[in-house]
């Protein structure tokens, strides 16, 4: 079945959705991007990522050419053009075409395309029995050279993680900062549960924000548990009591081992389990997110 894709104010099928090799975002990976859910006809947070989206672009100098409100505008249409009540919704603004030099102003006017289709990013298996991850020798981009708060273009820091990750038989890496510290994985922010707190690295570290960390966040302290933002190392992460990752594909997933250590007894853990199940009860209620139809 063939997409329909938005781009540049026209709904396209997707063997017509093109765009310019002169495109910055091509040549350079110089534009931002959003991963967004929709559940049950819902687009789950869409404020939220709109509002990093947006966001994004400030800290890159990129004028979108639509508003934030066009730009819901059109992550709805692209569901409803698809049929589609579930799903994955990826956004993209790119600098625009250019020529071949790295200037920005040499690109009038940016490009934005929407996607959506039916996804799921890991085995239903994993969230039953967790993850095995390892710790990588890539450290996280330093938020000095390219801060991870922006939802950039360029992830070629985490996909160097990624092929460390898969090249070792695991399907998501931790990395580090340039200190040490543990910053958060490819693709998802990354929880520890000791002594019943729930903690997790501070922005600071050199992170993406995750919506869907901050909903976790919100949803333990609903439960009256202890939750930190904190500095740790691996080492807090090999003693913790459980461990899960955060993000919109892959919602929240267990961690049952790290670089070979089991976490706890080796199986998803109780808190995670019911973090688990409260943020299913939330992507599903009607107050998280903005109706398709
Ligand atoms: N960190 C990185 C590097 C990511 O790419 C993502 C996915 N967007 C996340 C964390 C999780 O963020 P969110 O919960 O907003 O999807």
């Amino acid at each position: 079945m063939s997409l329909v894709i938005y781009l540049d104010g026209e709904f396209v099928h997707e063997d017509q959705a093109k765009v310019s090799v002169f495109d910055h975002g091509y040549l350079y990976g110089d534009g931002i991007f959003e991963g967004i859910r929709a559940y049950n006809g819902r687009v789950f947070k869409l404020k939220e990522h709109i509002d990093r989206l947006y966001d994004s672009a400030k800290a890159i100098n990129l004028t979108i050419p639509i508003n934030a409100e066009e730009m819901t505008e059109v992550v709805l249409e692209t569901l409803r053009r698809n049929n589609l009540r579930d799903a994955y919704i990826r956004l993209v603004v790119s600098r625009g075409k250019g020529d071949l030099g790295l200037d920005p102003r040499k690109c009038p006017k940016a490009s934005v395309l929407c996607i959506a289709a039916a996804i799921t990013l890991y085995p239903k298996e994993c969230y039953e029995k967790g993850l095995d991850v390892i710790t990588v020798a890539t450290r996280r981009n330093i938020p000095e050279a390219l801060n991870p708060k922006i939802k950039s273009l360029n992830y070629l820091n985490n996909i160097l993680a990624k092929i460390e990750a898969t090249r070792a038989g695991v399907l998501e890496a931790i990395m580090l900062n340039q200190e040490g510290y543990v910053a958060e994985c490819t693709g998802d922010n990354i929880f520890i549960v000791k002594n019943g707190r729930l903690i997790t690295p501070p922005p600071h570290v050199g992170i993406l924000e995750g919506i869907t960390r901050n909903c976790v966040m919100e949803l333990a302290r609903e439960r009256g548990i202890e939750v930190a933002e904190q500095v740790f190392a691996r080492y807090d992460v090999y003693v913790a009591d459980e461990v899960f990752l955060t993000g919109t594909a892959a919602e929240v997933i267990p961690v049952v081992s790290v670089d070979g250590r089991n976490i706890g007894s080796g199986e998803p853990g109780t808190m995670t389990k019911r973090l688990i199940e409260d943020f299913h009860k939330l992507t599903q209620s009607s107050a998280a997110g903005a109706e398709i139809y």
